[in-house]
């Protein structure tokens, strides 16, 4: 296996080291070995990526169209070039498994191009407000752009969220999740060769100090940060403490799959555990975590969901066979023990799993075996946290009203998944739902160009459609006397 000397940051066109010349290992979280470092930036890195991120934007914002989709189409094939590559870098660094993660690479060369091709609905609008004026709007581009990423999908979301703000005419700054960074050094040779100097500035480090002097700039007029909601609330304080500016967030969620006893309990069953997103550990924000069982069909669907949990291939994320790696990081694994220790304390029932996995295998990374709670309610902490992990909460409800209560009693409201043949009790749960992104018998699957983002607080602004391309202008309007 490779090991991958320390990692570059992309700066003004270079490829540069931290100015503090520190870097943090990055670990291979199925063996627990050190397989690269990264730069560890800071708020000097910061500084000089924002002051060529400026001076790159300007030129940008007058740059047309068809040149700047050219620019993003040409990041696209590099990608398409070194797929293989970034994917087992990826796989390595992150513990998801390789059969999935390839949809991740394909994904961020897919929203490139669909940004791409975008570029002439950056519209404003006539009004006809008085006769003697002539009154529109113009969209502009806010400047320069943060942008915060998870460790759960690095390279998907650094490719795919570098789109709507390029093609809107902003230059940007990508901050890398520091457990999971080494792509971001093949992204930053990538974007050196295909776009103008300071366009794309990538600054790795910690939240701490590289997120926290990128929220802090006063020149980050805009703001997009994917995580957590404790994260995402501390950069929405640290933001405004600075000066205005536009943050949206795409935070956790606790997502609901609402299950009625008209479905074939193999399909049920079936589905609730696709759902999960096991091939990411359940590390993925918009894993159906909490089942909600209709009494009537309650015993046979947990009985069957049981039963395939437990055939599931645990192992080396880079065997096509695996479908469930390790956690992400040591700290994910204590989360996800923690929170297994007070679903036993809360009095949740125990069905499979609950424990790490045996064998010489797993003797070191950070493993977990996929578990299942039965008889959970909303009071307990594993009914309404977000564990972010492979553990799945199931409850049992028996009026409709009673499963939108559950449904709705989190802070939450990423996604929800309902599932019955009954159009009628479809739509009156569709409605009902707390939720940004509903599927009716289905589950996880984004459909580009369809809205994506949580209500509640699971966050702010919607992406993966036209809004996200919007969401990187700002309105002026212009009235000319007559
Ligand atoms: P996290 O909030 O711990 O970190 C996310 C990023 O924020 C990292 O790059 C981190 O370095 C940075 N960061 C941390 N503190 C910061 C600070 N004070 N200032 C600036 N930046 C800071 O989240 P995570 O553990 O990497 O990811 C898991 C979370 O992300 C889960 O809650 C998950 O549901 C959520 N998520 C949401 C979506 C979505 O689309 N809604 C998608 C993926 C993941």
């Amino acid at each position: 296996m490779r090991y991958v000397e320390t990692t570059p940051m992309l700066i003004n066109g270079e490829l540069v080291q931290a100015a503090s010349g520190k870097t943090l290992d990055s670990v291979n979280p199925a063996t627990e070995e050190v397989i690269g470092r990264i730069p560890a930036g800071g708020p000097a890195d910061v500084e000089a990526a924002v002051a060529a991120a400026a001076r790159a934007q300007v030129e940008w914002a007058k740059t047309e169209m068809d040149e700047r989709a050219a620019r993003l189409r040409a990041v696209a094939a590099r990608v398409a070039e070194r797929a293989d590559e970034i994917l087992q870098l990826e796989v390595r660094d992150t513990g998801n498994t390789i059969s999935k993660m390839r949809g991740d690479v394909g994904m961020g060369i897919k929203v490139l191009e669909y940004y791409a091709g975008l570029g002439l609905e950056l519209k404003g609008s006539t009004i006809p407000a008085s006769q003697d004026h002539l009154h529109f709007t113009l969209r502009e581009p806010y400047g320069v752009v943060g942008r915060i990423i998870p460790f759960n999908h690095p390279v998907m979301f650094a490719l795919s969220r570098m789109a709507a703000p390029l093609m809107a005419g902003n230059s940007i700054i990508i901050k890398p999740p520091e457990a999971s960074s080494l792509s971001a050094g093949i992204l930053a040779e990538i974007c050196r060769d295909e776009l103008p100097a300071g366009l794309v500035n990538i600054v790795t480090g910690t939240g701490a100090e590289a997120g926290a002097a990128l929220v802090r700039h006063r020149q980050v007029k805009r703001l997009a940060f994917i995580g957590s909601v404790p994260t995402g609330l501390a950069i929405q304080r640290a933001a405004a403490e600075v000066c205005v500016k536009h943050v949206s967030l795409e935070l956790g969620g606790k997502n609901p799959m609402i299950i009625f006893p008209d479905v074939d309990p193999e399909v049920a069953a079936t589905a609730a555990v696709s759902a999960m997103n096991f091939a990411w550990q359940g590390q993925s924000c918009g894993s159906c975590s909490r089942l909600l069982l209709h009494e009537d069909v309650y015993d046979e669907v947990l009985r069957r969901i049981v039963e395939k949990t437990e055939q599931l291939i645990i192992g080396d994320p880079l065997d096509p066979q695996s479908q469930m790696g390790p956690m992400n990081s040591r700290m994910q694994l204590d989360k996800v023990e923690h929170y297994v220790r007070t679903a036993h304390e809360d009095g949740a029932r125990l069905m499979t799993g609950g424990e790490r996995p045996e064998g010489r295998q797993f003797e070191r990374g950070y493993w977990f075996k996929p578990t299942v709670f039965a008889e959970v309610t909303p009071q307990i902490r594993i009914g309404h946290e977000e564990i972010f992990g492979p553990v799945l909460s199931v409850f049992r409800w028996s009026d409709e009203q009673e499963a939108l209560r559950i449904a709705n009693s989190t802070e939450y409201g990423l996604t929800a998944a309902i599932w019955t043949n009954d159009l009628n009790k479809a739509t009156r749960m569709m409605r009902g739902v707390k939720s940004g992104y509903v599927w009716i018998n289905g589950f996880s699957a984004h459909h580009l160009g369809t809205p994506f983002g949580g209500m509640g607080n699971s966050g702010l602004g919607r992406e993966e459609g036209i809004e996200e391309l919007l969401s990187y202008t700002e309105n002026k309007t212009v009235h000319i006397k007559l």
